[in-house]
């Protein structure tokens, strides 16, 4: 059962600031370096480590940063499909504050040249029983496409509709699983209170809407058997959250490949990215395998 993650692989470039800079205004930062990002990168990375045969299908420009990029996912991934563009590798600036909130700004011109279903052999290698992920990086009909693709398939569908661009948003109809945050889902369901906008989307069609809830953990509204419940986030002392959200999307995924219900995929998510939080990066602040293989256990035996 393969997990396909299909998004963007950058460089996140990150500053570490006292505080956010005002409009117009200069900051020196404390601390700051190159890293392995990118939704789609970080999200196959942390299905991996849950012992999931993960597949990350990318897109990467013909320049220094797109080698760069592809020497760190070869030390990490087994199986990487990158497609190579005459374009500027995408790459993403993240600004975190001393409270460890952050903004992040990116430039995705390669997601946005590809078109997974025409340029890549994805569609012939989605299989029964495989599931399918993707993010919000891509053109919104190259997303329909896959997520089409992975149901003709028989493959599930996760969708975690981050970032949001209106103008291009994919059918969340095609979507078992829609995963997004509270600010994604009030500016998706135009609704401020959880439960409404969990509902508002649900009737949008997706089987089961996930919506992450920072140190609250997540509310899930399903169809079917897997039903409607609010699960709890551990406890822990925040560092920086960026990248908490693709830990959590990536070991849902690697969860349910592993055969796991959604409920305990999403226990396993909020027990994973609630170590993220504790510690600074994205994807450095992944847990390990070995982190991964007890919270698993632990997981499997709550
Ligand atoms: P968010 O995008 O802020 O909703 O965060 C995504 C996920 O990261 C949440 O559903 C939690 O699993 C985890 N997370 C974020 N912030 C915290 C926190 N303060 N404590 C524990 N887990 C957190």
């Amino acid at each position: 059962m393969q997990v396909h993650v299909v998004g963007n692989a950058c460089v996140d470039t990150t500053f570490r600031l006292c505080r956010f800079p005002a409009p117009g205004e200069t900051l020196n930062a404390i601390a700051y370096a190159d890293g392995l990002g990118g939704k789609g990168a970080n999200q196959a990375v942390a299905a991996a480590r849950t012992g999931a045969s993960v597949t990350l299908w990318t897109a990467l420009g013909k320049d220094s940063a797109g080698a760069w990029i592809r020497s760190r996912l070869d030390r990490e991934l087994p199986d990487i499909q990158a497609n190579e563009f005459d374009l500027p590798s995408d790459r993403s600036t993240i600004v975190i504050d001393a409270g460890g909130e952050n903004f992040i700004v990116s430039g995705v011109a390669c997601c946005e040249a590809f078109d997974p279903t025409s340029q890549t052999a994805l569609a012939h290698r989605l299989a029964p029983g495989d599931i399918l992920v993707m993010q919000g990086n891509l053109r919104g009909a190259a997303t329909n496409a896959c997520l089409r693709a992975a149901r003709e398939n028989g493959a599930r569908t996760v969708l975690n509709a981050s970032p949001i661009d209106a103008a291009a948003l994919p059918d969340f109809g095609l979507a078992e699983v829609l995963v997004v945050n509270q600010n994604e889902a009030t500016a998706l369901s135009c609704r401020g209170d959880m439960a409404a906008a969990a509902d508002s989307l649900a009737a949008k069609g997706a089987g089961t809407v996930v919506i992450t809830l920072g140190a609250e953990g997540c509310l899930v509204v399903g169809s079917g058997q897997t039903g409607s419940f609010r699960l709890p986030a551990p406890h822990v002392e925040v560092v920086d959250t960026s990248g908490a959200g693709d830990v959590f999307c990536g070991c849902l995924a690697g969860g349910l490949a592993r055969k796991m219900s959604v409920r305990s995929a999403l226990k396993l998510a909020l027990a994973a990215a609630a170590i993220a939080v504790t510690r600074q990066g994205t994807l450095s602040s992944c847990p390990s395998a070995s982190e991964m293989a007890a919270l698993i256990d632990q997981t499997e035996l709550s």
